[in-house]
C-alpha cells in the first residue's frame, strides 16, 4: 500500500509502505476512504519540531473497517467508521470521566495519511454509521477525526453556554470550527477574529456574529465594544503562538474562561488572571466523548463542519496538500485514495 512519509521539513512523499497489520486482538485494520493535513502536521513540515528519520505521518481518517482482532465487538468489515486523532480504550476509569484523549492505554497511529491503517483499541476509538453515508457528508465525518471536536473541546473548556459571549483567536479549521461550537451551544454573540475574507465567509456560515479584523490592542478594543466594555465571557484559543495567547488573555472578561486547544507555543500570564479571576482549562481534545453527539449532527445535516476544507486532492498529491496549507493557499487538504 502507499501512504505519505515526511522525511524533512519541506519534504513529504508518497511512498509505498507495508501494509498494516492486526498486531493486537484489540486492533482494526481500515481501509481509508478520506484523510487530511493537519494543522499541527506543518509544525515538522515548516521545520519547528525535529524529524529524526523519515516518518509516516497523519492522524485524521475515516474508512471501510477491512478486518479486524478476535476481542473486537463493535466493529465488524464492512464498516463506515470515523475515530479520532488519538485512540482510547473507552473502559479505563479516566476514559470513564470522559477524559478520552488522556486514556491509560491511549495514543496515536503509524500515519493515517495512507490507503490503509492499524487501529488499536478500534472498539473505543472507532464509531460506525448506520450504512455508508452520502459522499456529501465524508468532508464533515472526516472533520470529527480532529478539528470539529477539538473546536468543541475548546468551547466546552471555555464554559460556553446559552447566552454566552464567545470570541474565537484564530481563524484555522479549528477556530472555525470554535465558531460552529460555540454557535451550537447557544452563545449569543460569537466573534470571530480574522483577516482573511474567504475564511470570515466560513466564520459567518457557521454562525459568527461579528467579525473583528484587527488584532492586538485595536483587536481588544474591538471586542470590548461589542462586549459591554468589559471583555467576553469565554474566549477560545485556537492558535497556541505567544501573540495569540496574549489576545485571547486581553478578550476575556474578569470571572470569564479561556478555553485552550493550541499547541502551547507561548507563555501565560498566571498572576495576572488569578487576579482577573480567569479560568483556564484546555488541551488534546477528548474526541471518543464528543464523537457520537457531533456525528449525530452531522448525519442530521444540522451541522456542516467540512466546509473547512477548501481543497480536495487524490492521496498520491499529499505533498501539494501540505504546500497549499504551508503558503496559505487552503485552508485545509482533503486527501482521498
Ligand atoms: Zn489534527
Ligand atoms: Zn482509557
Amino acid at each position: 500500500m502507499f501512504g505519505a512519509v515526511i522525511h524533512a521539513p519541506g519534504d513529504v512523499r508518497y511512498e509505498e509502505r507495508d501494509d498494516p497489520t492486526i498486531l493486537e486482538p484489540t486492533d482494526a485494520i481500515v481501509r481509508t476512504v478520506a484523510a487530511c493535513v493537519c494543522g499541527s502536521d506543518l509544525w515538522r513540515y515548516r521545520g519547528l519540531q525535529p524529524i529524526p528519520q523519515p516518518t509516516p505521518i497523519g492522524h485524521e481518517y475515516c474508512g471501510i473497517v477491512e478486518t479486524v482482532g478476535d476481542a473486537v465487538t463493535a466493529v465488524k468489515p464492512g464498516d463506515f467508521v470515523v475515530g479520532g486523532f488519538l485512540h482510547s480504550d473507552n473502559t479505563c476509569p479516566t476514559c470513564r470521566k470522559g477524559a478520552h484523549a488522556n486514556c491509560e492505554h491511549g495514543g496515536g497511529y503509524k500515519g493515517c495519511q495512507a490507503e490503509k491503517i492499524r487501529v488499536p483499541n478500534a472498539d473505543g476509538t472507532l464509531i460506525a454509521t448506520p450504512g455508508v453515508p452520502d459522499d456529501d457528508l465524508i468532508p464533515s465525518i472526516l472533520a470529527l477525526s480532529d478539528v470539529m471536536c477539538t473546536g468543541w473541546h475548546a468551547a466546552v473548556s471555555a464554559g460556553v453556554g446559552p447566552g454566552s459571549s464567545v470570541v474565537v483567536v484564530g481563524d484555522g479549521a479549528v477556530g472555525l470550527s470554535g465558531v460552529l461550537a460555540a454557535a451550537q451551544l447557544g452563545a449569543s454573540t460569537v466573534i470571530a477574529m480574522s483577516r482573511h475574507a474567504d475564511r470570515q465567509e466560513v466564520a459567518k456560515a457557521f454562525g459568527a456574529t461579528h467579525i473583528v479584523t484587527e488584532r492586538g490592542e485595536e483587536g481588544i478594543a474591538r471586542v470590548k465594544e461589542l462586549t459591554e466594555g468589559i471583555g467576553a465571557d469565554c474566549v477560545l484559543e485556537c492558535v497556541g503562538t505567544d501573540d495569540a495567547r496574549v489576545q485571547a488573555v486581553g478578550c476575556v472578561r474578569a470571572g470569564g474562561n479561556i478555553g485552550l486547544v493550541g499547541l502551547p507555543h507561548g507563555d501565560l500570564p498566571v498572576n495576572d488572571l488569578f487576579w482577573r479571576n480567569v479560568g483556564i482549562k484546555g488541551g488534546p481534545a477528548h474526541v471518543r466523548a464528543y464523537l457520537p453527539h457531533l456525528l449525530d449532527l452531522v448525519l442530521s445535516r444540522t451541522i456542516n463542519p467540512g466546509l473547512v476544507f477548501d481543497l480536495e486532492l487524490p492521496l498520491s498529491q499529499v505533498a501539494e496538500a501540505y504546500a497549499a496549507m504551508d503558503e496559505r493557499r487552503a485552508i485545509k487538504s482533503l486527501l482521498r485514495p
